[in-house]
């Protein structure tokens, strides 16, 4: 089916993907909850503080502002404390759906971590892995709740009316368009070379970037010669160009503190006044930060990265999701072209990857554990839900992330 063909109305389910709610409570922070205009009528007319002592005195919800409202559905929000929790959470429990039931919390909540794309070929689903439960593979698999998925369905297509993204314009690489068909191809092909187990997860992401590109040169009807289709990490490196463009998207993934709207897309401009500093010899290279400390790539590569069936696994379904939800290129992930789109991923991992042996060596560890590459893990999912590339920004992208060469370079630091 091409793009441009009607979308079917199919749900897609992902194998291998559980999903079951740990009650941890960690979802309820970090976040000002939206709310509909019926969320809001429905939760703000509840006298909250004859509940409880706990809302007396506390001013429980904001309008948005016209810029946060605009393309949303939503009207209003639940202001977080100070703490950044969410104040409805009480005792780990969710002091609205406690208090009543399930149907009267936000429906964005009642909606979370289920993720719906439309695409031609119907809705792909996913769980987001803002969730500790998602990220643990926790419960039964998603394709054993397709009753509840599709109930979860009709919740997603009330809630955002308008999500109908466009893929009839898909680029393999820029100016070189993609049908639809063609696209499920090259995504099998990058699925199967992801399952293959018996290469480092780093190799395989770097035989999908070659993959794409072998798609590539076969439109210019040539192909590559077998000697380039060997790979060796370790004999790439960094170039001062790389670690511009790794401190302005580490900027974006993983920021000291919650970043304001204005900062949250890709800043060319920076980007740019970065990149000339860089070819004058003046500027840094990347650093890791952590609260109260930063570390340079070479310390925290000190710190092991197991090879555990739990760590890889998480960044095994990480990467998974991404591309069976289509979360990466196209109208999935700020109309990036395949191959850019694909390597702005591959780029997304490496800083995962890094930062999870930042927080693990300060906090005195010699090998990454795994709740910090949870919480790393979360941290990424949540601002690349956020963050956007638009305009200028991502022409740039595009521009810098086209390189297989680059993509090698990368990789190069994630083992
Ligand atoms: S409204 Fe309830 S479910 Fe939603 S974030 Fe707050 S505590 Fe969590």
């Amino acid at each position: 089916m091409s793009g441009s063909e009607s979308s079917s109305n199919s749900l897609i389910i992902p194998e291998g993907i559980n999903y079951e709610c740990m009650g941890c409570g960690k979802c309820c922070s970090g976040w000002s909850v939206p709310l509909t205009a019926p969320d809001y009528e429905r939760i703000s007319k509840v006298d909250w503080a004859a509940k409880n002592d706990k809302f007396e005195g506390i001013e429980l919800f904001r309008e948005l502002k016209d810029y946060e409202k605009k393309g949303s559905p939503y009207t209003h929000a639940i202001k977080h404390g100070d703490d950044g929790f969410c104040p409805f959470l009480v005792n780990n429990l969710c002091y609205i759906h406690s208090t009543f039931e399930s149907k009267t919390k936000p429906s964005i909540c009642q909606l979370f971590p289920y993720n719906f794309n439309e695409t031609p070929s119907g809705f792909v689903s996913t769980v987001s892995f803002v969730s500790v439960g998602a990220v643990k593979n926790s419960g039964k698999a998603l394709t054993e709740q397709r009753d509840y998925l599709e109930t979860k369905l009709g919740e997603f297509k009330a809630l955002y009316p308008d999500h109908h993204p466009n893929w009839s314009k898909i680029e393999l690489v820029k100016e070189v368009p993609l049908t639809w068909n063609e696209y499920l191809e090259i995504e099998a092909r990058l699925l199967a070379i992801l399952s293959d187990g018996t290469k480092s997860l780093s190799l395989r992401l770097a035989h999908m970037s070659l993959a794409i590109v072998e798609v590539y040169l076969g439109k210019r009807g040539s192909s590559l010669p077998e000697s380039q289709k060997q790979i060796e990490l370790n004999r790439h490196s960094l170039k001062k160009s790389d670690h511009v463009l790794l401190r302005e998207l580490y900027r974006l993934y993983f920021p000291e503190r919650l970043l304001n709207r204005a900062d949250m897309n890709f800043s060319a401009s920076k980007y740019m006044l970065s990149s000339f500093a860089s070819k004058l010899g003046i500027g840094s290279p990347l650093s890791l930060k952590v609260p109260g400390d930063s570390y340079s790539i070479e310390s925290v590569k000190e710190v092991a990265f197991p090879s555990e069936e739990v760590l890889e696994g998480i960044l095994y379904r990480f990467i998974y999701q991404r591309i069976f939800g289509k979360l990466y290129f196209g109208a999935g992930y700020g109309q990036l072209s395949l191959m850019v789109g694909f390597h702005h991923l591959v780029a997304a991992y490496v800083l995962l990857k890094l930062q999870a042996r930042a927080v693990s060596r300060s906090r005195g560890f010699k090998a990454v554990q795994e709740a910090d590459l949870i919480s790393c893990v979360r941290m990424l999912e949540k601002r690349l839900g956020d963050s956007s590339l638009d305009g200028y920004a991502a022409a740039v992208v595009e521009l810098e992330l086209q390189s297989h060469g680059r993509c090698l370079r990368l990789l190069s630091i994630a083992d």
